[in-house]
């Protein structure tokens, strides 16, 4: 166990999708007349987790999307929409870890910032190996409560008969680490802070915040939101938090962001 955190950002390619998905802003993704036979903006629609190695134990916090997403995502329809795509062979999760010398049993809390397919596709692969898995109470409500096997990104067979404990409100979870209560996108979408000893605080959004394109101000919501008013209060939320604790925010799905960032297995945060 190491005596101080490492954080480390685990780059897994990235989802193909139309950038009005993401973006619902009038000039970029939503087009005038005329820019009306403009052909639709595709985005690398980059998806990340993070581990934390702390002295009470690693966190993984999110698990990407699955190396089968294209069976396992079929009967949601949304591969076609979300084809994740632009991903190397060592940028599946398992890769990524793998390159880092982790092994899934080597970690103790895996910390889901909503369920949705392209975060928790990895989830039972953690679960078999022993970890805790933690969640919002909200988010575990919702993702277990409605019938038949998925509702939009929401996918039962990530996650049906796994054990999460659940946390509610704005939470800290370990020592510089706190879950922040970020709902709008999902009923019980989670950001995570981490404050570092040298690097100071991080805040990860998740899909609380998209991009830095979604984080303005003003704020721009996407065409997945549950609840458009917890969304924007959520996002300003976030910028209080980061505002008073000097913080950088690293976006959900930032393609442009994420290639600034040091990510496994070349360089870490501390
Ligand atoms: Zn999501």
């Amino acid at each position: 166990m190491p005596d101080t955190m490492k954080l480390h950002v685990l780059d897994c390619g990235a989802m193909s999708c139309d950038l009005t998905w993401l973006l619902l802003k009038p000039g970029r993704s939503i087009r005038t007349r005329q820019d009306k036979d403009k052909p639709v903006e595709w985005y690398p629609c980059t998806t990340h987790c993070v581990l934390v190695e702390t002295p009470d134990g690693t966190i993984l916090w999110d698990t990407s999307c699955p190396r089968d997403w294209e069976t396992r995502w079929e009967p949601t329809g949304l591969q076609d929409f979300f084809p994740y795509d632009q991903v190397s062979d060592d940028q599946y999760l398992d890769a990524v870890l793998g390159r880092l010398g982790v092994a899934p049993e080597s970690i103790k809390y895996v910390v889901m910032s909503h369920l949705h397919f392209d975060h928790a596709g990895n989830l039972k692969m953690f679960a078999d190996a022993g970890a805790k898995l933690i969640c919002n109470r909200k988010e575990k409500d919702f993702a277990l409560g409605f019938d038949g096997l998925f509702t939009g990104a929401h996918l039962k067979s990530d996650y049906d008969g796994l054990d999460f404990e659940t946390v509610s409100g704005d939470t800290e979870f370990m020592p510089g680490i706190t879950l922040i209560e970020a709902p709008g996108h999902t009923p019980g979408t989670m950001a995570m802070k981490v404050d570092l000893p040298d690097t100071g605080t991080m805040i990860f959004t998740s899909d609380a915040v998209y991009m830095g394109d979604s984080y303005g101000p003003p704020a721009v919501p996407a065409a997945i939101v549950n609840d458009l008013n917890d969304f924007y209060s959520s996002v300003e939320k976030i910028r209080g938090i980061a505002e008073e604790s000097d913080a950088t925010v690293i976006f959900g799905h930032d393609a442009k962001q994420l290639a600034t960032l040091r990510t496994a297995p070349d360089g870490y945060y501390s």
